[in-house]
């Protein structure tokens, strides 16, 4: 009797006959190749490899008809009858696996949920540094495999050479590394290499550390004990980890009401059941500074940021993975963790853009891990002063969320006074545009004075922003995108802060017909820290942005003298608005809160109001009292009069009511598509045709609020020379997009001729 197999994909001769007798039962691997598509494909284990191979490892296999060698992750290994057209694993490439089934688990639902293909997701997951075991060095053993009597007893002639190996390893009790035998025998490679090849001599390669980098710091205990407000704030959460189940719980604190304090205390009763932790904090410049803060807290503590070497990151996976290291701080990586026994996740600053990835699969590393705590049934802690819209409705509304606030400062330390200032007045008043206010001057001299030091924000790099003919109306802007240029007066050049083309800055009309003197406007950093030097020059003024901090050193340098009190002004970007946490700061300056920035984004005001509020909560951190000075031209929107009270929970009332008129999350989930083409006429008519099958694929199914809106030229229509069109799908809610997202797969409606396609679920940014 035959059977029928499959015809090979890579022989065209037909339907191929298999002797059932043929069939065996054999090791089959599951592997979800790095390549578009989401698909997994079948392969055989090799003999070689069938001991060795894990889920996790990632190996080469041949795909399609020329059987092409790519790379992929085994998701499944078992043993089952083969179907002869499968062809076997090619090799292998990494030397053990840190993705768990459980990770594995957690990369089928981000691979879902943010429609990228499997293989791509779970090499997103594990650093590339762990996967390829740096740290770890490759150290070759040899032993005997004869036995030595035999071999000298064999009556063959033995070299001096032979022998002086052979007895070396005769007399040891276990294999030699061969860089020292070779070097006691005085014996050259080619030697041993010879009677390996005899088969006397095996030589064994393993796997050893290079060197362990301690971690450990001492132990540091603050004097104070945790006040009442703090206390209440733990016992909800002890409740939820003794509980033992998933739950997210929203801790809502005031910038300085001392979250971190209650995420350390809930992680230890963790790690004293037994369990791991992971602590998750935004990639800002500060993180290694605040993380060694955190990491003095705990024994037994992993910690993993941007900044560490490949063979740290390697080294410091392996100890979580064998359990040996019990808590893991860190930044977004560190919620892929291989922690066998994980029992807490803590996110802190949960709104924080930085832990969206922006590279497919664009996780939001705060949603990652809600969907880590799920899975593995544990409870998850998101903290923040200004929660994400979404996470404060949930909190409200849903059943698995608890929501916990805590609305006074530690000690009773009043929140910094802040007064808005409406920049209109100051130019009618003053009749001409100024950088600084006239109380935006008198605060900032009076803190001065005082000897107290102030932080003032200004949210855009460089000197001008804006560079235009008065007589034409020419506006300079980059060749390639669709943004102003910057000015950035040092180097008498001016920049495109997206694609980085840097031109010099001209000062006549391009414009043949006119060749009017250019005019510069517009603030910058550099324009703000001229200023000041002008009106205070014996001041110390340092500037921190991206122009100037190109190394972390450097911020730390600052952040060290600005604590040391050797400079008493910080001017800088919204770097200067997160983290810090000094106590002769009196005073802060918005230089220019606007909304307009971000029109556009239905996010812009959430994020107005967590930049004023984070910068804000710079000031009176200690017994110095704050003062806070906004400068805007639109001082009625409702955003800057809820900061004005620190009334977060209006403001989210009343941007709720609005998202609930407009259809926006929490109510709707958004996935962004953006089309990007050199020529403007493809971009758009790819975007217009994708749109209308994206119409019908939506009326075809019976998924119930689901629409596209758009298409629209991007905010940033041009970028690096291409023109951008994006397309926004709406859904009822998460389930709901995933099918969306399914059936146009699906039906190819998302294949397109533009030269770039980009699927965002859940965008944080609409640029
Ligand atoms: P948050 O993260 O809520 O802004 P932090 O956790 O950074 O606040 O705490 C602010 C400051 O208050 C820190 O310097 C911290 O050491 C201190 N602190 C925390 N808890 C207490 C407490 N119970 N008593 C006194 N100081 C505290
Ligand atoms: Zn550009």
């Amino acid at each position: 009797m035959y059977v029928m197999g499959r015809s090979r994909g890579h022989d065209t001769t037909g339907h191929l006959w298999v002797e059932e007798g043929d069939q065996q039962e054999r090791m089959i691997a599951e592997v979800a190749p790095v390549v578009p598509g989401g698909r997994t494909y079948s392969f055989t284990v090799p003999e070689a490899l069938e001991g060795s191979l894990t889920v996790g490892q990632r190996v080469m296999v041949p795909l399609g008809r020329r059987g092409r060698l790519v790379e992929g992750f085994v998701v499944g290994l078992d043993r089952r009858v083969w179907d002869s057209t499968l062809r076997p694993v090619d090799s292998v490439v990494d030397p053990v696996s840190f993705l768990t089934p459980d990770l594995i688990e957690l990369g089928r639902e981000i691979a879902r949920h943010y429609a990228c293909p499997l293989g791509r997701t779970l090499k997103a997951i594990t650093p590339e540094a762990v996967r390829r075991q740096r740290g770890l060095k490759t150290v070759r053993y040899a032993r005997l495999i004869q036995a030595a009597d035999r071999i000298l007893a064999s009556g063959k002639r033995i070299s001096e050479k032979r022998r002086a190996i052979v007895e070396r390893l005769a007399g040891a009790t276990e294999a030699l590394r061969v860089d020292r035998l070779l070097a006691e025998a005085q014996v050259s490679p080619a030697v041993l290499r010879a009677m390996v090849r005899e088969g006397w001599v095996e030589v064994i390669t393993r796997k050893e550390v290079i060197a362990e980098e301690p971690f450990d710091q001492p132990l540091t205990e603050p004097a104070f004990q945790l006040n009442e407000e703090q206390r209440r704030a733990l016992k909800t959460i002890n409740a939820e980890i003794d509980a033992n189940r998933f739950s997210v719980t929203l801790l809502f604190g005031v910038s300085g009401s001392g979250k971190t304090e209650v995420y350390i205390h809930a992680i230890r009763r963790v790690v004293a059941s037994g369990k791991q932790a992971i602590l998750l904090v935004p990639e800002i410049v500060l993180t290694t500074q605040l993380v060694g803060r955190l990491a003095a807290r705990f024994s037994d503590v992993a910690v993993s940021h941007s900044g560490l070497t490949d063979v740290q990151r390697s080294l410091i996976w392996r100890q979580v993975a064998t359990g040996d290291k019990k808590v893991i701080i860190g930044t977004r990586s560190a919620v892929f963790a291989p922690c066998p026994n994980l029992g807490l996740i803590c996110v802190d600053e949960e709104q924080e853009t930085s832990y969206k990835n922006l590279q497919a699969p664009r996780f939001n590393v705060r949603d990652v891990a809600i969907m880590r705590a799920q899975q593995a049934g544990i409870p998850v802690v998101l903290g923040s002063a200004t929660p994400l819209i979404e996470t404060w409705y949930h909190s409200e509304q849903r059943s698995d969320y608890r929501r916990i606030m805590i609305l006074r400062r530690v000690r009773d330390l009043p929140m910094p006074k802040v007064y808005i200032v409406d920049m209109r007045d100051e130019f009618i008043e003053q009749k001409r545009v100024v950088v600084l206010s006239r109380l935006m001057k008198k605060l900032l001299a009076e803190t001065l004075h005082r000897g107290e030091q102030a932080v003032l924000l200004m949210n855009r790099r460089g000197f001008a922003n804006r560079i235009y003919c008065p007589a034409c109306k020419t506006r300079i802007t980059c060749p390639n995108c669709s943004v102003n240029l910057v000015v950035h007066s040092t180097r008498g050049e001016s920049i495109c802060h997206y694609c980085r083309s840097r031109i010099e800055t001209p000062t006549v009309c391009p414009n043949v017909t006119c060749r009017e003197k250019l005019i510069q406007t517009g603030t910058g950093t550099q324009r703000v820290e001229d200023v000041l030097a002008k009106l205070f020059p014996e001041v110390r003024i340092e500037r921190v942005d991206s122009d100037t901090m190109r190394h972390r050193e450097q911020y730390r340098r600052i952040v060290d003298d600005f604590e040391a009190r050797k400079i008493d002004v910080l001017v800088g970007t919204q770097m200067i608005a997160k983290g810090l946490d000094f106590p002769f700061v009196s005073f802060v300056g918005v230089i220019h809160a606007d909304t307009s920035a971000l029109a556009g984004d239905f996010r812009a005001q959430e994020r107005l109001f967590q930049l004023i509020t984070q910068v804000a909560g710079r000031a009176g951190r200690a017994d110095v009292p704050g003062q806070v000075v906004v400068q805007t031209t639109t001082p009625a929107f409702p955003v800057l009069r809820y900061a004005l009270k620190h009334d977060y929970q209006s403001f989210a009332a009343e941007e709720l009511q609005m998202r609930r008129r407009v259809g926006l999350p929490p109510f709707r989930r958004l996935a962004r598509i953006v089309l990007a083409h050199p020529r403007e006429e493809t971009a758009r008519r790819e975007a217009v045709s994708m749109a209308q099958r994206i119409c019908e694929v939506i009326e075809s199914t019976s998924l119930r609020y689901a629409d596209v809106l758009g298409p629209t030229p991007c905010m940033l229509s041009r970028l690096r020379g291409r023109y951008r069109y994006d397309l926004l799908l709406r859904t009822a809610n998460a389930s709901s997009m995933r099918q969306l997202i399914g059936h146009l797969e699906q039906s190819k409606a998302l294949n397109t001729k533009a030269d770039s396609i980009i699927i965002d679920v859940d965008p944080v940014s609409l640029t």
